[in-house]
């Protein structure tokens, strides 16, 4: 078997493909927006740039494709991507529009209400030109967001990169991060397919592993899922950890450590980041696994998206300390 099912780092660049935004959130729990409240914010955002941002900071070489406005909450992304290292030379700059933007705040519930600008703002504005060409031209491997599929530009970028990067060598992960009823027009559910098949690793939320399989049940979805040609998958199941299964039956499952939930924004974008990093740096599924879990719960205990993102020393040091869920 080989050690991993990923290529190797020096292949070239993880790129991603995707919204960039700044995210402002409510200090207080409640119900919306609908009378004057405190924020606090902005914070760099959104889940491709999030991913990208703790693949980078664990030491894996990354780059961004996708766009922010002129202005200061695009600077903001652009100032934070660079300081942790990642390639922002396929990020356009767009003189028109805003910065995407999403607010949030949560319910006591831990539920969350959203206001979100992607479509009308920046970062849907972007699409295959020559510096995102250069770009994918020399990367090593793609990670696919769902929730990106939404944008057009996304997805044509998406379709020729899945292409180029897979015949020079490189190779494909996906998280579908998309809610099981949300609907998907016939030609978007087709490219999700199709991506699905060719997904090297896949890191599906609970129900999101039957989405992407089509089928219920887990056991069935998996079986699906092999039988399609994933290389890999990881189910991430929030505080109840997450399991790594392989294509030969195997199963590695990993506890979630054990911390206060302070904002859950981006624990799946950090874990996917983080073990996409360490597979493609030569580690095994149970090291990986380990440093994914720790991005994942290091990053629900700061508040904003993108903040608790952890460099691997970071992470090493929160792995000795914190307890795991038994
Ligand atoms: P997102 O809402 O960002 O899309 P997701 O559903 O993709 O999240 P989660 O399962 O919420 O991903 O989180 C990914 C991983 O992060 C989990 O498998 C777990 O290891 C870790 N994690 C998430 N939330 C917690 C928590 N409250 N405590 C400990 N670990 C957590
Ligand atoms: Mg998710």
């Amino acid at each position: 078997m080989p050690s991993s099912v990923l290529s190797p780092d020096e292949l070239g660049p993880t790129i991603c493909v995707g919204e960039i935004l700044v995210e402002i959130v409510a200090t207080t729990t409640g119900e919306g927006f609908r009378s004057p409240q405190p924020l606090v914010g902005p914070y760099p955002s959104g889940a491709p740039a999030i991913f990208i941002d703790q693949c980078s900071r664990l030491g894996g070489s990354a780059a961004m494709i996708g766009a922010v406005g002129d202005d200061d909450f695009g600077r903001v992304n652009l100032d934070r991507l660079r300081a942790d290292g990642v390639d922002v030379s396929a990020v356009a700059i767009d003189r028109q529009f805003p910065t995407g933007s999403a607010f949030v705040r949560y319910r006591a519930s831990g539920a969350r209400d959203f206001v979100y600008n992607i479509a009308t703002s920046a970062a849907s504005r972007f699409g295959w030109d020559d510096k995102v060409e250069a770009l994918v031209r020399r990367a090593g491997h793609l990670h696919v967001m769902g929730t990106a599929l939404s944008m057009p530009s996304a997805r044509e970028v998406i379709a020729h990169a899945v292409e180029i990067i897979k015949a020079r060598g490189g190779t494909l992960s996906v998280d579908p991060n998309l809610r099981k009823e949300l609907q998907l027009s016939a030609p978007i559910e087709r490219q999700f397919a199709e991506l699905v098949a060719k997904a090297d690793l896949l890191l599906p939320s609970a129900d999101e592993l039957e989405r992407a399989a089509g089928v219920d049940g887990e056991a069935a979805a998996l079986r699906r899922l092999f039988e399609l040609g994933v290389g890999e998958i990881v189910l991430k199941r929030g505080a109840a950890g997450a399991s790594w299964f392989g294509r030969d039956g195997s199963r590695i499952d990993a506890a979630a450590f054990a911390v206060t939930e302070l904002d859950a924004t981006g624990a799946g974008d950090c874990f996917g980041g983080a073990y996409v990093a360490g597979r493609r740096l030569g580690m095994g599924p149970e090291q990986a696994l380990t440093y994914a879990s720790a991005a994942g719960a290091r990053n629900v205990t700061v508040r904003g998206p993108m903040e608790g993102a952890g460099t691997r020393s970071e992470l090493d040091t929160f792995i000795a300390a914190t307890p795991r869920h038994v």
